[in-house]
Order: C-alpha cells, then sequence, then structure tokens
C-alpha cells in the first residue's frame, strides 16, 4: 500500500497526549498545525480539549473543527497574543476527557456487535460522552434481553480483546474488507476501519478515537431504556452510577424490609390495593351520588347536599361525577381541604358559588359553571360559610 498521504496523528498513536508541532495557518483564534493530536469531532464523538503552549504561556484549546482546508484548533487568546506560521507549539490534550470518549467509544463498537449477534437489533444513533454512551437501536428490546447483552460485553471486556485500526485505500478495501464490514461502505480514497479481535468478529468504517484493547473500557452498567434508546455509563462512571443505585435500593429495602424481587413483589402489590382501593371510592362515590337526595338540606328554598369526605380526591369526584341527579347542587369537602362543587342547578352555577367563597375568604379557586373547586386551607367551617353564600343567589 502506498504511504503518499498523510495519516493523522490521533489515528496513528491516539495515546499520544503532548506534542510538538508548528503552526502553519492562522486565522484570528484558530490555528491549524503541521501535525495535531487534536481530535475535530465526529461520528458521534465530540472534539478534543486541551491547550496549546506557545512561547511561555498557556492557551486553552476551546475545540477542534475540520474543513477542506485541514484542522482548525479554535484557541483562547487571553492576552492577544500573535500567532505566527513556523512558530513552535506544544499541544496537550485533555487526556481524562479524551481517554473516556475512546473508551465510550469502543463500548459503543462492542456493544452494537453483541446486539446484532444476540438479537438481530441493528444501531441507528450513537453518541458518546465523558464515561456516557447514549445508542439508539431498530428494535425495541426488553430491558432483560439489554441485560444480557451487557453482560456478554462486559465478559468480552473482561476478556480482554485487541482493538485494531486499520488504515486502507479504496482497492484493498473492496477486495479484503468490504464483505466483513459492518454498516455502510466508507467512501473516502483512504479508509479506516476499526477490527475488534484478531479474529475480527466485527469490522466497520470509522474516524473516531479508540482504545487499544478493550479490557481499559472496564465495564459498562445500563443507566436507562426509554423506547428505542439505550443509555449507560462506562469505566468508574459505571461503577459510581451502580453503587449510587445501590445506596437508593438499600435505602428502600430498609424502609419496606423487603430485598431484591420481594421488594418489586410488595411494591406492586401495594399499586394493585392502591388501585382497587380507587375502584372501590369510585363504586360507593357513585352510589352515594345516586341518591344524592337524601342528604339534601334546605336552604332558603334551594335544596342542596352537603358532605364531608376527607379521603376524596378530584380524580374519584370526576370519575363519579356523571351518576349525579339531575336538577342537584353538591358541596365536597375532600382530601386535603379541598372543597368540590358540583352543580346542575342554572340558579348556582359551581364557578360564580366559588367566586364569591373567594370574596369572601381570600381563598383560591376556579372552574366551570357545572364543576369548581377551591382550597379551604385555614378556613374555619367553610361549609357554613359556604350556606350564607348560597342563601345570597
Ligand atoms: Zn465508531
Amino acid at each position: 500500500m502506498s504511504q503518499d498521504y498523510s495519516i493523522p496523528t490521533y489515528w496513528e498513536s491516539p495515546y499520544t497526549k503532548e506534542f510538538t508541532t508548528k503552526i502553519t495557518h492562522v486565522d484570528k483564534n484558530n490555528l491549524q498545525f503541521d501535525k495535531t493530536i487534536f481530535y475535530p469531532g465526529g461520528g458521534g464523538q465530540l472534539s478534543d480539549t486541551g491547550n496549546i503552549s506557545y512561547l511561555g504561556s498557556d492557551f486553552p484549546v476551546i475545540q477542534a473543527f475540520k474543513d477542506d482546508s485541514g484542522i482548525w484548533h479554535e484557541v483562547k487568546n487571553h492576552n492577544n497574543t500573535e500567532f505566527k506560521i513556523g512558530d513552535e507549539v506544544t499541544l496537550k490534550l485533555d487526556w481524562n476527557r479524551r481517554y473516556s470518549f475512546m473508551r465510550a467509544h469502543s463500548s459503543q463498537h462492542l456493544l452494537t456487535n453483541v446486539l446484532i449477534t444476540m438479537f438481530e437489533c441493528e444501531t441507528t444513533k450513537a453518541n458518546f460522552n465523558e464515561g456516557f454512551v447514549e445508542i439508539e437501536v431498530n428494535k425495541k428490546l426488553k430491558v432483560s434481553k439489554i441485560i444480557q447483552a451487557f453482560k456478554e460485553v462486559n465478559k468480552i471486556i473482561n476478556h480482554g480483546d485487541d482493538v485494531l485500526s486499520v488504515i486502507v485505500d479504496q482497492a484493498t478495501f473492496a477486495k479484503e474488507y468490504k464483505s466483513k464490514t459492518r454498516g455502510k461502505d466508507p467512501k473516502e480514497d483512504i479508509v479506516r476501519l476499526i477490527q475488534l479481535g484478531e479474529e475480527a468478529y466485527d469490522i466497520v468504517g470509522c474516524g473516531g478515537i479508540h482504545v487499544q484493547n478493550l479490557s481499559e473500557i472496564k465495564g459498562i452498567i445500563l443507566e436507562s431504556v426509554k423506547g428505542n434508546l439505550i443509555k449507560y455509563y462506562v469505566d468508574e462512571q459505571a461503577f459510581d452510577f451502580a453503587n449510587k443505585q445501590r445506596e437508593l435500593m438499600i435505602e428502600l429495602e430498609e424502609i419496606t424490609e423487603k430485598k431484591g424481587e420481594k421488594l418489586t413483589e410488595m411494591v406492586s402489590n401495594k399499586i394493585k390495593d392502591a388501585e382497587s382501593l380507587l375502584h372501590g371510592n369510585v363504586s360507593l362515590l357513585k352510589m352515594i351520588f345516586t341518591q344524592i337526595g337524601i342528604w339534601s338540606e334546605n336552604v332558603e328554598g334551594k335544596s342542596i347536599t352537603l358532605l364531608e369526605l376527607p379521603e376524596i380526591d378530584r380524580q374519584i369526584i370526576q370519575s363519579s361525577a356523571k351518576e349525579l341527579e339531575n336538577d342537584s347542587f353538591l358541596a365536597l369537602l375532600g382530601r386535603n381541604d379541598i372543597l368540590y362543587i358540583l352543580s346542575s342547578k342554572e340558579d348556582l352555577p359551581a364557578d360564580e358559588i366559588v367566586k364569591r367563597f373567594s370574596v369572601e375568604t381570600g381563598a383560591k379557586g376556579g372552574g366551570s359553571k357545572t364543576f369548581s373547586q377551591v382550597s379551604t386551607k385555614n378556613i374555619d367551617n367553610p361549609l357554613s360559610i359556604l350556606k350564607e353564600v348560597i342563601k345570597e343567589f
């Protein structure tokens, strides 16, 4: 293979953290160098950051980016230094950040391979951050299956396969690699492939920066699954996250005195209990509503019903409201001291009553002609105040 092109230093030696080179182009605060260790971003991996040393001063590199002319480095020129073409500079990467991206990126190649092998599930998008990866897949997988895939990934990481960077021209690619490369065929003249394992169980065209051995990743831990979006943590961040989750679980286990699957069982039973209690309350209220007249009283010729049911909330009332007798007026003091007004009487519109009640008490509320509510917190005898309000209608 001919070597008449230059291989970026970040591909050739991804572990170079510091590098001395020369300035070749200057455009305001953007600089180009003879060679660079800064990855300009792309393929879901963010650009490197770091700094450069020039004439004894350090200048932060905010980002690196690529255009037709090459890779630019945006420098924070805090003292308006004049950068001169041909001068020497030393480039320094923010290594923790870069190394984190490398581990994240390599872990994604491996996970993608495992998801295909185990479940014929393709990765459609990937984003890398420090110790954190987000991928989108083409089908919804059960969490238990994703966990199965993660287990396999962690096994392979522990096994410690090599990650190889293969750089070939198009002719060699077509002849030797095309048939075993997953994903889209790279269109560039010079093709960069990332290969997992000596036996090459995964090959993909990729311009990103990778670790040399999968064992450097240490492990991955699932953060969340939402539809086709899978998020996970890598290396130390993964262990921190797992320990944090255990902390929450231990607290929950202490409160409930139940562990693991027993805890899940207990919570789902409690939710079922709460649901059946809710259904019970709704049925009970419906029954009351069909015979609301029984509890009615006469306030200056108007037949109204006042109830105090401190366990009843808005959801239950709304589910039962259509059972109310025609031409009725009901004021119900429910949970959290909220007073609900349900009215089908033309001369007693619920919203007007609440408005008048609010003027009288300073309470906050509102609603429609047929259904409105007002908070009666810190108000003594709200129902007798309400009666006085009704007398005015
Ligand atoms: Zn990649």
